[in-house]
Parts: structure tokens; C-alpha cells; sequence
């Protein structure tokens, strides 16, 4: 008999791939249409038909990918994928404890279960429960606001970014708000304290120079135009040497002695003396509040250790105008955002118990001992994963507080420092290799390229956390 030709071995083969149906009636394509539906399923499995006959065609496919089995398997590979939500935990070894791009501030349990009980009960939002009528959303976190920062009234909006143009526009529009150039900051993600004064409706009145602003600067720019005073937090840098700026106290006074009010945006924010923590000292809203300042604006997912939010407080009847104005009811927050935010605020009634209660700031005290304990744990296990062509090593590091908070000052770790043992040029085509490796787990790994090293800071790999880390490195070891 001759050899079939090449045309007869490839029509022979095209016509034993099983069919859509006998696949879907198969059982495990029956489990998988009771799991994902007949749409998808079917829509996954033609994908893989069509690719496996081109594969015939092309003479590459393996007697075995003509098996119902390996098609089903192929199938349930892209289904799985397909249906994987976007959102996922990763593992945050950067070092930056509030990272932005991350999501910020991760919340005490109290305030997971309250999130969990306002996605499915019934909530009193915007119900007085005294009285029967309908009542209003910042009532729940107010009094909880003024206790812990002294000031008269406050409100919620959706971050502080809507917090100062909010409170920009019910204060200031069409009139001059005075800010020295020391402090016209920009944030990063475009926010400009410029930008958002032209779009408050806001003259800015820019006052002093970038490393020097004296009282007199303030006195001189007051006119009959004038709205407000207003500082703004110097967040991500810091002005050293021959400087001069003007203390709140001070601005405070020199608004009040003209009748004006004196706004601050305090960017990060925190209600806790951070020096009792052995962390830089930064000054509390409430120290804010007692110098003068009339409003005061922060965030509630930076060192506050809050949900995404921009907290206003201040004097009743400019927190009242605020609350009036129509823009804030286009940045007003969900139920969600009140829900995770008053068991944070509840947890600063008990400041002794603070650092252990509160994510945020049990991760920036996390004691350097700690860390490397846990580096030397997690070496052995990393170096496994990683292979020969690199070299896993317990190292000293530091991590930052991150979202603007304190930039220059660095908190000291540890964690793993991770080099390519190929030879010199290749190093940084497999760190980035390696990078793509972490990245592609199940639960990503995030760590950071420095100096030749992938560096992953533990400071954020919290105990709880520790076991899932090491059997996924396990299970996926080269
Ligand atoms: C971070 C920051 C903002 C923006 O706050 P978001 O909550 O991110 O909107 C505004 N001003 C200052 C000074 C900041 O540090």
C-alpha cells in the first residue's frame, strides 16, 4: 500500500476532531456550561475548534490535542481567564505604604464587617431615627469629626481633591484667594492647586516667592476682592535653606484681623501625633484647628488610614455654605465611604490602642526585627522560585510612607534584594523578566527596581498574609 500523501493525512485527521456538540454533551462540558453557561462555553470551545483545525492544516497539531479532554481543558483555561475579575489582591512589596496606584490605606476589620453589613442591609443614611424624617449623610461621622479635631461642624465629600475645590467655590468664587508660591503644589494625577482654583471660579492672588513668604506678603495682597487665606500642605517635597514661611497662626490672625476666613489644605492629614509613634511629627488636624484655621481640608485614605475620602471641617457657618453649594451633591460620598469611615474615626477614641488597631499605622511602626525575620524565612523559599540565574539576599532597605506624607523621610526595613547571577548586560532584561514572572502569579507580587536589584520591602507582607505568599512561590517554583 502506498504512503498516504500529506492532503489525505491532513483530511483524515480534520475529521476526527470531535464535534461542538459531543464536546458540550461531554461530561466535563456539561459541568462547565453549569458553571459559566452554554453561551459562553460553546463561544470558548468554537475559539478552540477553529484553532485546532488550523492547526491540522498547518501539520502541527499532536494526535493528543484532537482529544475531547484536551480540548475541554483548553477551554476551561480560557473560560477561567475570561471570567477572572479585573480587581485583584496583589502583594505590595514596594515599601510604600500608602501607594497610590495600589489603593492607599487598607482598613481595620471593623471597617471591612461595617462595608459587608451597607452592601446588604438596609442603612439609616439619610433617616433620623429620633425623629422619623429624612436626615442627612454627614450626620453620621460629624460629631465623630469635631470630638477628634476640635473644629465646629464638618462634612464628607468623595476625596480631598473635590474637598478643596468644593470648598474653594462655596468660599471663594469669583473673588481672589491669597496662597504664597512656597505652596502652589502639585500632587501628581494632574491634581495643580492652580488648575483647581480656575476651576472653583477662583482668582488666585499668588504671594511671595518659591523659598520665601514673610507676613508682610499677606498684609499687602488683602483687598477688597479678597476671599480667603489659605496654605496648602507641602506634601511631596520639601524646601530647604534659605527659607521662610508663614505660620498658620499667623496667616489666621492676619485673615481674622480683616474679617477674612483662613482655609488649609492639610493634604494627608493625620489626627494622631505621629512623634508618639516614633514617626515623624507632622501637625495633627486638630493642632490646625487650634491655631486658627477656619477650614481644614484632608484626606481620609492617607495617614488617616481611612477609605477614599476628603474631609472639610472648620466653622459652623462656613462648613454650612459648603454644604449648600449644588457641587456638593455631585461630590458627595456613598454609604460605603461612611460606612468604613466611622469605625476608623471610633478607633482614635482609644489612641493607646491605635498602632495595633489601626492597618496603616501598625504597618509604619512594624518594627525592623520583625521584617527581617521574616526575610530570612522567606529567602530560601524566594530563591527556589527565582532559580540559578539569580540571587536572593536578606537585605537593610527603607520604605516611605507614600500618597505625599513626608517624602523625604524614610522609615528603615528590610526585605529581599534580588540580582541576575548572568553576566554583565543581561541584568536588566532578567530583572524585567522577573518582574513579568512575579506579576503574572495568581496574586501579583509588586516589588521595585533599583540599583541593578528587584527589591522587595516585607514591611507591607503583614503575618496573616505570609503562609498564601509562600505557597504560591511554592507552587510555582522554576
Ligand atoms: C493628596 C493631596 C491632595 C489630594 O487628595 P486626594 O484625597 O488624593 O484627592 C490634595 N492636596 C494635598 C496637599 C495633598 O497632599
Amino acid at each position: 500500500m502506498a504512503a498516504a500523501t500529506p492532503g489525505e493525512l491532513t483530511a483524515a485527521r480534520l475529521s476526527d476532531i470531535p464535534s461542538l456538540d459531543r464536546l458540550l454533551n461531554a461530561s466535563r462540558g456539561v459541568q462547565l456550561v453549569g458553571q459559566y453557561g452554554h453561551t459562553q462555553v460553546a463561544g470558548a470551545l468554537r475559539i478552540c475548534l477553529d484553532e485546532l483545525r488550523q492547526a491540522v492544516i498547518d501539520d502541527k497539531a499532536s494526535p493528543d490535542a484532537l482529544l475531547p479532554d484536551q480540548i475541554l481543558t483548553q477551554a476551561a483555561g480560557r473560560l477561567e481567564k475570561a471570567n477572572r475579575g479585573a480587581f485583584r489582591p496583589v502583594f505590595n512589596l514596594t515599601g510604600t505604604v500608602l501607594h497610590t496606584n495600589l489603593g492607599r490605606a487598607l482598613l481595620p476589620d471593623e471597617a471591612v464587617q461595617a462595608v459587608v453589613q451597607a452592601l446588604s442591609q438596609p442603612m439609616n443614611l439619610e433617616y433620623d431615627l429620633t425623629t422619623g424624617r429624612r436626615g442627612d449623610r454627614d450626620d453620621l461621622v460629624q460629631k465623630l469629626l469635631c470630638e477628634l479635631t476640635g473644629a465646629e461642624a464638618a462634612t464628607v465629600v468623595n476625596n480631598n481633591a473635590a474637598a478643596v475645590l468644593l470648598m474653594l467655590n462655596a468660599l471663594g468664587n469669583r473673588r481672589e484667594v491669597v496662597v504664597s508660591r512656597g505652596e502652589l503644589v502639585e500632587i501628581g494625577g494632574s491634581f495643580r492647586i492652580p488648575d483647581i482654583m480656575l476651576r472653583a471660579g477662583v482668582r488666585l492672588k499668588e504671594i511671595g516667592t518659591t523659598n520665601r513668604t514673610h507676613v508682610s506678603d499677606y498684609q499687602e495682597a488683602i483687598g477688597p476682592r479678597t476671599a480667603m487665606l489659605m496654605k496648602v500642605h507641602c506634601s511631596n517635597y520639601e524646601v530647604t535653606g534659605f527659607v521662610k514661611s508663614v505660620h498658620i497662626r499667623q496667616v489666621a490672625d492676619i485673615a481674622h484681623a480683616h474679617g477674612l476666613p483662613a482655609a488649609v489644605d492639610l493634604g494627608s492629614g493625620t489626627l494622631t501625633d505621629l512623634a508618639k509613634w516614633g514617626l515623624p511629627h507632622e501637625p495633627t488636624v486638630a493642632d490646625t484647628v487650634a491655631a486658627g484655621a477656619d477650614v481644614v481640608t484632608f484626606s481620609g485614605d492617607k495617614l488617616l488610614g481611612g477609605p477614599q475620602a476628603g474631609l472639610i471641617v472648620g466653622r459652623a457657618d462656613l462648613i454650612a455654605r459648603i454644604k449648600k453649594n449644588p457641587l456638593k451633591r455631585a461630590l458627595r460620598v456613598g454609604k460605603l465611604t461612611l460606612a468604613a469611615l466611622e469605625p476608623v474615626l471610633q478607633l482614635y477614641k482609644a489612641p493607646e490602642l491605635l498602632g495595633e488597631r489601626l492597618t496603616t499605622l501598625r504597618l509604619l511602626t512594624r518594627p525592623v526585627q520583625t521584617m527581617h525575620a521574616q526575610a530570612l524565612r522567606l529567602a530560601p523559599v524566594l530563591q527556589q522560585f527565582v532559580g540559578p540565574e539569580y540571587q536572593v539576599e536578606p537585605a537593610p532597605m527603607y520604605s516611605q510612607i507614600g500618597s505625599g506624607a513626608m517624602p523625604v523621610n524614610q522609615l528603615p526595613s528590610y526585605g529581599l534584594a534580588i540580582r541576575t547571577t548572568a553576566g554583565k548586560g543581561r541584568g536588566g532584561r532578567a530583572l524585567m523578566h522577573l518582574e513579568g514572572r512575579l506579576r503574572d502569579l495568581d496574586r501579583p507580587v509588586v516589588g521595585r527596581v533599583s540599583d541593578k536589584a528587584l527589591w522587595l520591602d516585607l514591611r507591607c507582607l503583614q503575618e496573616a498574609d505570609e503562609a498564601e505568599f509562600i505557597q504560591q512561590l511554592r507552587g510555582r517554583a522554576e
